[in-house]
């Protein structure tokens, strides 16, 4: 509790939130869970805590999950391209189909995903339209 008393009384902490307005970011209603500063959006679209940097702002726990998952596939196919890198060098062919499909369906998965989650204005100009599908 005494910690986001603290931050807001951080001349830092005050002379970095002056400085994002002052470059155009806009305040917004939500506040770093961390620290409870309030949060900017910059021109660019990011939202940022002035303490943290960049974070993603989550409306909902599905939302959370989402980035979770996300961040679950790249790690994925990191490994697997990690493998599919080491088995070069290997007379394993079987070993080396295996990690490349694994590193084929995690890309896969992610590219639909990316199609499918839309940036929230978007999103929310969608549902203006109406424009159902399925
Ligand atoms: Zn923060």
């Amino acid at each position: 509790m005494s910690e986001k008393r603290e931050a807001y009384r951080d001349p830092e902490v005050v002379r970095k939130m002056t400085r994002l307005v002052a470059e155009g970011a806009v305040m917004l209603a939500e506040a770093c869970p961390v620290d409870g500063l309030p949060l900017f959006r910059l021109k660019s679209g990011d939202v940022v805590c002035p303490v943290h940097g960049r974070v993603w702002v989550v409306s909902s726990e599905a939302e959370a999950e989402e980035v979770e998952i996300d961040f679950v596939l790249r790690r994925v196919e990191h490994y697997a391209a990690r493998r599919v890198y080491e088995l070069l060098n290997n007379e394993d062919v079987g070993e080396l189909l295996r990690w490349l499909s694994v590193l084929e369906a995690a890309e896969r998965v992610r590219s639909l995903r990316d199609s499918r989650v839309k940036k929230p204005e978007e999103a929310s100009r969608a549902e203006k339209g109406g424009g159902g599908k399925g």
